[in-house]
Parts: C-alpha cells; structure tokens; sequence
C-alpha cells in the first residue's frame, strides 16, 4: 500500500473539519431558564413562591429516577459530592476501607477520601478496563465497608458478580455512574442495581446541566439519611429548623434543573447517535491491525458510549510509543487523548491515604498502569456526536498512522 506523508511530517491532514461543539441547546433551553427566573424560585429548598409556578428540580429528580427505573433520586451540587455522600448514607464511617478501580477519574478516590474512607485501588480487566470482580474478594479486609464500581465511558461494570461478592461479604455497593446516564446492565438501568447510584451533571458529561449530581436509590431508608446529609441535616416530614444529624447544603439550584429538563429532551436521540457512531467505529477499528477495540459484555443492555475508548494491541506496543502516536493522529485533525493516570500512582491520594492510615501503602495495578502507559486511546464525548463520515475519518487516521511504524 502507498504510504501517505503523515500530516506532522507536512502532508496533508486527513480531516479539517471540526467536531460538533458541545454542549447542544436551544430555544427550551432559554425558555426554561426564563421560567425560573421570572418565578423568582432560585433555590433548592421545597419553599414555593408563588402558586403559579412548578418547581423544576422535584419533575426532574422523578424524570431522572424514571429514566433508570429507580424510586429515589436525590439531586446535589456535583458528583464528587453525590458520592461522598452516598458513601455516608450507605454506612461508611471515617477510617473504614471502600474498594474502587484506579482507572477512573480522581473523584471516585477523593470522594471517599474526603469523609476520611480510605480507597483500596483493585485493578481493572483489561479487555473492558472495568472494575476486575475477580481481584475484589482478595482485597476484602474487615475494615472494608463498600465496593465502588465504575461504569467507565458509559460501560457498565459486571454488577452481578459484584452485587453477589458484595452480598457476601455484606458490604455496600455504590455505583459511580457519572459516565453512564441512560446505561443498562441485563436490562437494569445502571444507578439503582447497587445500594447507591451517583450520576454527574458537569458540563462534559451526556446530560449536563454545568453543574450537579444525582443521587439514586430503591432503598427508602437510605434515600431519606442522603437527603437529610445533603439538606443540613432535617428530614423531609421535620420542621424547618429540626437538625436531626450533621448535614450540609449540597443543593442544586431551580436554573440548573430547568436545564437538566431541556437538555433531557435530547437525551434518547443523542444516546441513539452515539450508539450508531460507537458500533461503526468500532467495525472501522476492528479492521486495523495493531488496535484492539474493547470487549462488550453481552449483558450490556445498553452502553451509554460516553467516550469511545480503545488500545494499541499489546504486541505492538514495543513499535509504536502511545505518545508519538497520539501527536501524530492529532496532527490528522482526529483529537485523541492519553486518558487517566491510575490512581494508585496519584501522589495527592497516596499522601492522603498515607496521612489517614498511618501505613505506606503501595498498590501494584499493573494491568491499569500498563494499558495507561502504553494502550488505552480515547476520544471524547462531541466526537460520537458528529457524522458517518467523522467515524471514517477518525479510522483512516489511525490506519494511515499505524501504518507509519
Ligand atoms: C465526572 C466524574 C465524577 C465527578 O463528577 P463531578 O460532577 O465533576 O464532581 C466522578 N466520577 C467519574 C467517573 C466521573 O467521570
């Protein structure tokens, strides 16, 4: 095969046109946002103002809960904050140990960190990079209280074998669905199939509202202690200045959940592009030698294709170094990125832990650390937003870059 110029050696880029700006909005949007405004009801609280007015965060904490068929959902200023704060609910007590992966964004970790729980890094699979369910049990101590599976780039996490070791061990699960809105595991939604589901509404993800978070649960009990946290310690049927525990106000905001409403209206038709865009990348992908696309676990109902993540094959990585390879496909105008750093090798959790516990621990993630260093690819959220021909586009990049080596 003719080999191309690469663009970086000043041949010519195999695509120039840009990728759909995010985030997507419109009239809804802007008309929403007026409701609340002229409402006068900016807030959180369940005050109401005026009789004319709906408040907009309690339709859209059902409409959310009723998107991943759960009873409860409880909104909250981020999802940092949504997990800290299921962790607390759920039982989780300063001191005691909570198992997360290492590949994942630095919030899972520092999450638990900042109630003083101690993350316990077990690696991932490396053939999905989810949570390994396999490595958990042997990471289980009796400090351990909960399991915090990432549904990564919109992925879930194998939540039966996961809820089936966390039965057993009577520990508390919690799913970090802050990738994975709209997401389902043999046909359950992710959010509610764990103890505690927490979603995050931060302007990159899916469904965004600039800010905030969700909180779901089936549990009723366990709804009313995170509502109760996040809303200065009352309780729903309390007077207004009843304090029953120490909480804060972790409360999103009337303008955030008029937006969160019309940014839902578009939900299901992007999750659809997504889906069609993900599975022809993927067929593209297949076909190159020295890139290995992620396995899909049939269970997954459906994938909420987040991000597209993807790896130069094991055996090539002696050939091509990930770093000059992300250059190189960048300068074809395709915006591939490295992705995460694990966690077990971020100095500002392994200082924390250190301070928490007294001991010098060091996890070894070595599947985590190898594929960061060496494989995993990504591609952001906007580009499983663009056309067909940005899907081909972002193949003939990589072909005519692998082919470089
Ligand atoms: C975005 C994200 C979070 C944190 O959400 P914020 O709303 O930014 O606090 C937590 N976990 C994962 C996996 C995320 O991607």
């Amino acid at each position: 095969m003719e080999k191309l110029a690469l663009a970086v050696d000043g041949g010519t880029p195999v695509r120039i046109d840009e990728f759909p700006k995010w985030p997507i909005f419109g009239q809804l949007e802007e008309q929403l946002i007026l409701e609340v405004v002229r409402s006068g009801k900016w807030g959180g609280t369940g005050v109401v103002h005026s009789l004319e007015y709906t408040p907009k965060l309690p339709e859209m904490e059902h409409k959310f809960a009723e998107l991943h068929q759960a009873a409860h959902a409880i909104s909250v200023v981020n999802g940092t904050v949504a997990i800290t704060v299921a962790l607390q609910a759920a039982g989780v007590r300063p001191g005691d140990e909570v198992i997360v992966p290492p590949y994942t964004f630095i919030a899972t970790a520092a999450a638990a960190l900042a109630y003083g729980a101690v993350p316990v890094f077990v690696d991932i699979e490396e053939d999905t990079l989810l949570l390994d369910p396999e490595k958990v049990s042997g990471a289980i101590t009796s400090r351990t209280k909960a399991i915090v599976p990432v549904h990564l780039a919109g992925a879930p996490a194998n939540m039966s074998r996961i809820n089936e070791i966390a039965a057993a061990h009577k520990l508390r699960v919690i799913e970090d669905a802050a990738q994975a809105v709209g997401a389902s595991w043999e046909g359950r939604s992710v959010g509610a199939i764990g103890d505690f589901g927490t979603f995050s509404l931060q302007s990159s993800k899916n469904l965004n509202s600039g800010e905030g978070g969700i909180i779901l649960t089936n549990n009723d009990e366990l709804a009313e202690i995170a509502w109760s946290l996040c809303n200065v310690g009352r309780s729903r049927t309390g007077a207004w200045y009843q304090h029953d525990r120490i909480g804060q106000n972790y409360r999103m905001t009337e303008l955030q959940a008029a937006i969160v409403l019309a940014q839902m209206t578009r939900l299901e038709e992007q999750m659809q592009l997504r889906e069609k865009n993900a599975k022809l990348l993927t067929e593209l992908l297949c076909r190159i030698e020295g890139i290995e696309v992620l396995k899909l676990d049939p269970r997954i109902t459906r994938h909420a294709n987040h991000l597209y993540m993807f790896r130069i094959a094991s055996a090539m990585t002696d050939q091509i170094d990930k770093t000059d390879f992300i250059r190189k496909v960048n300068a074809e105008g395709i915006p591939i990125s490295h992705g995460y750093v694990p966690l077990n090798r971020n100095e500002a959790i392994v200082n924390a832990t250190r301070v928490l516990t007294g001991e010098d621990k060091v996890y070894a993630c070595p599947v985590s650390e190898r594929l960061s260093d060496k494989e995993v690819l990504w591609l952001g959220q906007n580009v499983l937003l663009a056309d067909e021909q940005a899907m081909h586009d972002v193949a003939a990049a990589i072909q005519k870059v692998i082919q470089s080596y």
